[in-house]
């Protein structure tokens, strides 16, 4: 994206890592068609590779639904419903135990691009944001989350699904695990931007 931004700025030749967070910002609001369209390319192509990808989500993705939102910065991200063809719920063990597999919280991984990736982009850091309901009020993302043994459901009547983020599944998570947000390892290698995957 800044590499875009910096051409349409005419300084193609710049290095994208030069540019600080606040020389990033003003590009993004001086090329706001350059912002969507760059966008847009990323988001077709994530779809294309879901919808042709059985391993993403553990099935075939029959459907979809999606709203882009744009920060106060002018940056835009995307929320996303994915429907799995003859998805089960998990309601054992072992169904459990799958989910590991395209839903993870693990901060410490073996594959060295995904550990770095999740360091980089999936630590959650508190802003003015999260504490919308007052200076004082928990983070409204549910951070920190609960330590956790072994993946479980949570009852939707719970405490615990509040502090869980309204996600009705606990993944497995260590206290130095607090503060990793949920991600798919193929698609954080994929678009190596932040993620939050919910069940
Ligand atoms: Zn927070």
């Amino acid at each position: 994206m800044r590499k875009a931004l910096l051409i349409a700025d005419g300084r193609p030749n710049k290095d994208p890592n030069e540019l600080d967070v606040y020389a990033t910002q003003r590009l993004l609001e001086m090329y706001p068609v350059v912002v969507s369209k760059r966008f847009m390319i990323r988001v077709n192509a994530l779809v294309t590779f879901m919808l042709n990808n059985d391993e993403v989500f553990g099935g075939q993705a029959e459907d979809y639904w999606w709203r882009i939102e744009f920060q106060n910065r002018g940056s835009p991200h995307l929320h996303m419903v994915v429907w799995i063809k003859d998805h089960t719920l998990l309601d054992t063990p072992e169904r459990l135990q799958r989910i590991d597999h395209v839903c993870s919280c693990e901060l410490t991984v073996q594959d060295a691009e995904l550990h770095d990736l999740v360091r980089k982009v999936q630590i959650h850091s508190h802003s003015h944001t999260c504490g919308k309901k007052g200076p004082n009020s928990r983070c409204r993302f549910g951070y920190p989350r609960n330590p956790c043994a072994l993946a479980h459901m949570i009852d939707l009547d719970s405490r615990d699904f509040i502090a869980n983020g309204r996600r009705v599944c606990n993944l497995k998570r260590t206290s130095e695990e607090r503060y990793v947000n949920n991600y798919s390892p193929i698609l954080l290698k994929l678009s190596q931007v932040n993620m939050d995957v919910q069940q």
